[in-house]
């Protein structure tokens, strides 16, 4: 299933060398090293198997003068790493051996590795996820990001709020970490541009008396399952030029002589911990500027390293940038271009388009980025002026085309002029890109009906679909091993490398005995996540209930109220009818709420003060259960995912651009109650709409009821138990001690105007939530449609997603052996 080393390794030297690792990571010998020595000893092993092949990678992509994709994110969430690297080195199995021989469980030993928390969410998971299929696939690759030293926050709940406390990834070192001083670049800001330069922008421009920081590049490897290629995963820290400001501490000021090493530094310091809303601090536009400045100096080292002269960059890298935070490298690269490499403005354009590309995520307005001018102004002045050309030219070729459409010129502009003026980041990507992808079928459909209109209809059949993926070794093979050794007893491993191979399920769905298998590693799982949730929460749950999971950033448009509400009336109907015959249901949630968005903390609130009630209620037992589970992370999800029965995919229609949740779940036997919305209508598509319990406003009905014509309190009339459930949140009966807490929520649902259009909705959920239950008492139908699931997810493997970028956009190709 994994390769396996020690067919070619001999085990005692495997042995001598995880020792010898031992003793030069922690200064342990056996007999007194304890777990985490053990974690340091089997990392640093790890890192000295994977550094061969990694230089061997090396040579050979220089070899074969092959193209790289150089994918650009702010965030990149990849998790835990020795587990899914010691497999694909094939090292796993004689390291759980060794590990065994000396009293510990690799199992546990893995989980003592921190998960370094680089990213928000679903964008950040998705660039691990595509770094994780360019190296399985063969396909030379960098992920380039920032080294943050806070990533994000580990979430507490304390009396039912989240608290948000710091979370330093870096306290043991960073064990999978390669420092490269020797990748070293300065990065400028402020300063001017000299009276020469400010004439006609085309010419080379002159930036002068600038701050410099310097950026150091940290290389994680990225090694692909079963395949020689391992990839590389550089992140860039902040160091200031100069240590100490030797005037000021010899005259005295001792403090002052390091602060501004200590401000430049700050820089990489901590990771944005918004979620689908632009931060617009500076700090955060100058971490845009410092990842795609560094990284962009760093490739055409690297090229000219090569011999290769700046000519060949489109036919040598692809640089993807993973939503428009850093849509400055179209103007950095011109200026690297033109200002530093004195290439013509001309020859620079034509160079930057066929180079880059842009991947959007999102078309909600309050994600769209827009930074204000005057930042550009005093931070960036130079590209100010290329951003300033760039559009003059554009913007002329527009008017030529449509004489007198003023108002066409003003959307299209990439400075919006509504009040105090901004740069359109959208704008700028989508002008200086040569692909513009969605990441699934209706997004990229509204994407060109909406947001992007107008550019769709300047600069026809630049816009492609690109439906995201996930890793399955991580998603399935990884954190399943039950479904996954069931998988591979009937089908063998094919699927590991090529997952539309899971197709050769489907036979096995009318078989009794395979059915039986198949729940009883759904059973398994739940058991193990049951036992996890009383160890954490004292709580103890049924696992003959359903596993109804919603767990995703939380967010008003996620609907996590949709569920809860839902979840409330299902409370009242137990009330009502203690006798009665009810399905039990575990429901789980798990999600981070931006610090500032207060709705979606307050919303925390809410399902933990729900929680609390219905879980001590002595009528309900285990009929209903409600758990938050906190500081969801990679690591959290890859507990969860597994034993998810219902897989809650609740978006309004037309606000999540693909999901990649959703993905996860159905992939691991999950029946997925969803509205058409993302990526649910792939799966559905793909899974059959009789095993896919569909519901709610399509995204032409939500179009419609935006127009106006939308009166939230109609609905609540209509129904009982929406009434019912929204007068005891609003009115104290979950939060006594402070009667009037969740008000707002029940204002901006009534009266405030319930902009996703969760009492919309309510009543169909509710009803198709009925069905699922009928089915779910029929457990041979249940996972016959579960087995279907899995059968039917292989188009949505990251691998899949990979090939599609290499050869849609990138015009990569896998590395020859
Ligand atoms: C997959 C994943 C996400 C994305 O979930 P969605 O349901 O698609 O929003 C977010 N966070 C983590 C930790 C994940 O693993």
């Amino acid at each position: 299933m994994f390769p396996d080393l020690s067919k070619v390794k001999d085990k005692e030297a495997i042995r001598r060398s995880l020792e010898r690792h031992l003793l030069q990571s922690t200064g342990m010998e056996p007999e007194a090293a304890q777990a985490q020595h053990w974690l340091g000893a089997t990392i640093g092993l790890a890192r000295e198997l994977v550094s061969e092949r990694w230089a061997e990678a090396r040579r050979k992509k220089e070899r074969q003068g092959a193209k790289e994709a150089c994918y650009f994110s702010m965030e990149f969430l990849v998790g835990r790493l020795l587990t899914d690297t010691l497999r694909n080195l094939g090292a796993y199995d004689v390291c759980a051996e060794m590990l065994t021989r000396v009293g510990y469980n690799i199992e546990d030993i893995a989980e003592l590795e921190v998960d370094p928390g680089l990213g928000n969410g679903g964008l950040g998971r998705l660039a691990a996820c595509l770094l994780d299929s360019t190296a399985a696939i063969g396909i030379p690759a960098y992920g380039y990001g920032l080294r943050y030293e806070f990533g994000m926050f580990a979430q507490r709940i304390k009396e039912g709020w989240q608290s948000e406390e710091p979370e330093q990834w870096l306290r043991f070192g960073g064990r999978w970490e390669f420092a490269r001083s020797d990748l070293t670049y300065p990065v400028r800001y402020h300063g001017r541009l000299a009276e020469s330069g400010r004439d006609g922008a085309t010419a080379p421009g002159q930036w002068i008396e600038c701050a410099t920081v310097l950026a150091t590049a940290f290389d994680i490897p990225a090694a692909g399952y079963s395949s020689d290629t391992v990839n590389t995963l550089r992140l860039w820290s902040a160091r200031a030029t100069h240590e100490l400001d030797l005037e000021r501490f010899n005259a005295g000021d001792h403090l002052g002589a390091v602060l501004d090493k200590a401000q430049w530094e700050s820089l990489t310091r901590v990771l944005y911990p918004h979620d689908g809303t632009a931060a617009g601090r500076e700090l955060r536009f100058k971490q845009q500027y410092f990842l795609v400045s560094a990284s962009l100096q760093d490739i055409i080292a690297r090229l000219k390293r090569q011999g290769c002269s700046l000519d060949m960059l489109p036919s040598r890298i692809a640089v993807q940038i993973n939503d428009t935070h850093p849509a400055m490298a179209v103007a950095e690269l011109m200026r690297l271009l033109v200002d530093e490499n004195g290439l013509t403005w001309d020859h620079a354009w034509d160079i930057t388009r066929r180079v880059i590309s842009y991947t959007n995520h999102t078309l909600m307005p309050e994600a769209l980025e827009r930074w204000p001018l005057r930042f550009f102004e005093i931070i960036l002045p130079r590209h100010l002026q290329i951003i300033y050309r760039i559009n003059d030219s554009f913007l002329k070729e527009v008017a030529a085309r449509y004489p007198g459409d003023i108002d066409l010129l003003r959307r299209v502009s990439f400075i919006d002029e509504d009040g105090e003026r901004h740069v359109r980041m959208a704008n700028l990507a989508f002008v200086g890109s040569h692909r513009i992808n969605g990441v699934s079928k209706i997004h990229t459909e509204l994407m060109k009906r909406t947001v992007f209109a107008d550019l769709d209809r300047l600069l026809p059949g630049r816009i492609i679909n690109i439906t995201n993926g996930v890793a399955s070794r991580r998603w399935l093979a990884g954190a399943n091993p039950d479904l996954r050794n069931l998988i591979s007893s009937k089908i063998g491993n094919g699927w590991m490398r090529d997952l539309s191979e899971l197709k050769q399920l489907l036979p096995f769905v009318e078989d009794a005995a395979f059915r039986a298998d198949f729940r009883s590693a759904k059973a398994a799982n739940k058991q193990r996540l049951a036992n996890h949730i009383e160890a954490e929460t004292g709580l103890s749950v049924s696992v003959t209930s359903i596993f109804d999971a919603q767990i995703k950033r939380i967010h008003e448009y996620k609907r996590q109220l949709l569920k809860l509400l839902h979840a409330v009336a299902l409370y009242n109907r137990i009330r009502n009818n203690p006798g009665g015959d009810h399905t039990a249901r575990t429901v789980i949630f798990a999600g981070k709420a931006a610090p500032g968005y207060a709705m979606a903390k307050l919303i925390i609130k809410l399902i933990n003060d729900v929680a609390r009630v219905v879980n001590h209620d002595p009528l309900i037992g285990d009929r209903l259960k409600i758990l938050f589970l906190p500081n969801y992370s990679v690591s959290l999800a890859e507990r969860i995912v597994p034993a998810v029965d219902l897989s809650e995919q609740i978006s309004t229609a037309g606000t999540e651009a693909s999901g990649t949740g959703n993905m996860k779940m159905a992939m691991n036997g999950a029946l997925t109650v969803g509205t058409l919305d993302g990526a649910n209508i792939e799966i559905r598509d793909a899974v059959g709409a009789e095993n896919f319990f569909a519901f709610g406003l399509t995204t032409d009905e939500v179009a419609y009821l935006e127009k106006g014509h939308y009166d939230a309190l109609s609905y609540l009339r209509r129904d009982n138990d929406l009434q019912q459930a929204l007068e005891m949140i609003g009115n104290g009966f979950f939060s006594p001690s402070n009667r009037d807490l969740f008000q707002p929520i029940v204002q901006s649902l009534t009266r405030g105007g319930d902009r996703f259009f969760v009492l919309a909705d309510f009543t169909y959920y509710v009803g198709i939530q009925a069905e699922i239950e009928a089915c779910y008492a029929d457990q041979e139908e249940w996972t016959r449609r579960a087995i279907i699931n899995t059968a039917n997810m292989g188009m949505f493997s990251s691998d899949r997603a990979v090939v599609d970028y290499a050869r849609e956009i990138w015009q990569t190709r896998p590395l020859a052996d």
